[in-house]
């Protein structure tokens, strides 16, 4: 039976690395929160002590870490991966990194013959255990296809986006206006709501209507709206902050680095910075609506 060692058992990792269980591969899980570790054991996996101990003949390395840098000492510190696994070992990063960090670790997994891809998702932590996922994936196209297996487990769309980086650049796009569209659809209802209207009512008009969005459809950040929504749930367990603040972060040094004027994705940004100076990191995103509320 093919051996995948999950690194990162959060929010996203966990119930991605259950899915892979569930269709009968045998899972190697290691975070540093001994919780999501016996959630894994519970679902049928197998806990590690180490990174190392995880990846002990694994054919399949998947990860899903907070930033670039933890991806970077994952795989080329110096206890780091790349001088572990094998040389016909398959990597997958799903995290949500800098571009320049995923072709760094392609270039060097290249150089060990490791086939490496970035395939960081969207979807939210609903898609993740649904299994519905959206891979953007930037690699090789014969990697790409020895990955897609394991990709389809866990997600329903697949789109290869170019080469090494690729993936990242997708998502950063797809997360810049992920940001500007809840800042907007937050102020939207907060209009109607200071105005009397009923926030269910009125996001099923905005869906309905020109303003339907995402966030309308799937991710109301109205506590009560959706029951399954985080907001419904103390703004827990979705995308934090912290991390649609690094995201905003990414697309800003890709927009100076390419010289693309990103106006929208400024003002998202500052406001993401002013919320998590009041409100701190670990709500889920969709708690900026808390903004627009007078300060207490
Ligand atoms: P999370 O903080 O819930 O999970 C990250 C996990 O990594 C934590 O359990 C943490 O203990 C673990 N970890 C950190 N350093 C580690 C290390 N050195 N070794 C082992 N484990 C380590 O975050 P998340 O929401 O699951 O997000 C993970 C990635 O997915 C991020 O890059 C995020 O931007 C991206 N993402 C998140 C969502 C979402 O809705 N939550 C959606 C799409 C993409």
């Amino acid at each position: 039976m093919t051996k995948i060692a999950f690194i990162g058992l959060g929010n996203m990792g966990g119930p991605m690395a259950q899915n892979l269980v569930k269709a009968g591969y045998e899972v190697c899980g290691f975070d540093l929160m001994p919780e999501a570790l016996d959630q894994l054991e519970q679902a049928g996996g197998s806990r590690a002590e180490s990174v190392t101990d995880a990846a002990q003949d694994a054919s399949v390395v998947i990860s899903m870490l907070p930033a670039g840098k933890h991806v970077e000492a994952l795989y080329l510190g110096d206890e780091g991966l790349f001088n572990v696994i094998g040389s016909r070992c398959l990597v997958i990063d799903c995290s949500t990194i800098e571009a320049d960090v995923a072709k760094k670790v392609g270039v060097k997994a290249e150089e060990q013959g490791i086939d490496f891809i970035d395939a960081p998702v969207s979807g939210g932590t609903a898609g993740a255990a649904a299994g519905t996922l959206t891979f953007m994936v930037g690699g090789s196209a014969e990697t790409v296809e020895r990955a897609r297996p394991y990709l389809e487990v866990m997600g329903q769309n697949i789109f290869h986006a170019g080469g090494a980086g690729a993936g990242q650049l997708a998502k950063i796009c797809n997360n810049m206006l992920l940001a500007v569209l809840m800042t907007g659809t937050s102020e939207a209802l907060k209009l109607g709501i200071d105005n009397g209207l009923d926030p269910a009512v009125l996001s099923e008009i905005m869906n309905k209507s020109s303003g339907g969005n995402w966030v309308l459809e799937k991710y109301n950040p109205v506590p009560g709206v959706m029951p399954q929504a985080p907001a419904s749930n103390g703004y827990q367990g979705g995308f934090m902050v912290g991390l649609m603040a690094k995201d905003l972060d990414l697309a800003l040094n890709a927009a100076a680095g390419s010289k693309t004027a990103t106006p929208m994705a400024s003002l998202a940004e500052n406001l993401y910075k002013m919320h998590s100076i009041r409100s701190g990191n670990t709500q889920d995103f969709s708690s900026i609506i808390q903004l627009y509320d007078p300060a207490d």
